[in-house]
């Protein structure tokens, strides 16, 4: 049996909860990025234009990163909140603590992200 244990969901949680601030935290970054290069296009020269457009196109790739990983840990976030949190998607069995400490929102296990990264 490899279940975890009230206390080992807990910190898992608090991880899952200070990574969504962070997230959020990036995605407000991202879109202020964002924002500011649509507002300023007249105001700025070529050069920092095209600078600031570099910017705006990482800002877009971060806020779409960030989107992805943001639902994943609101996913694991309800998945706690039914009960149903630490087990793979695909064969039920438990996923390891130590994997879960690395990556809280993961919704396989070892084995099964293996082949899935290999598919
Ligand atoms: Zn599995």
């Amino acid at each position: 049996m490899n279940q975890l244990t009230p206390k080992q969901i807990e910190e898992l949680h608090s991880l899952l909860l200070s990574q969504k601030t962070q997230l959020e935290q990036q995605l407000l970054d991202a879109e202020s990025a964002i924002g500011v290069v649509t507002l300023d296009q007249s105001a700025v020269g070529r050069v920092s234009r095209m600078d600031a457009m570099q910017q705006q196109s990482m800002a877009v790739s971060t806020r779409a990163k960030a989107e992805a990983s943001l639902r994943k840990i609101l996913k694991a976030l309800k998945r706690m909140e039914v009960e149903d949190f630490g087990y793979c998607d695909q064969c039920d069995e438990p996923i390891q603590f130590k994997r879960l400490k690395v990556q809280p929102h993961a919704s396989h296990c070892l084995k099964c992200q293996d082949q899935l990264d290999q598919a």
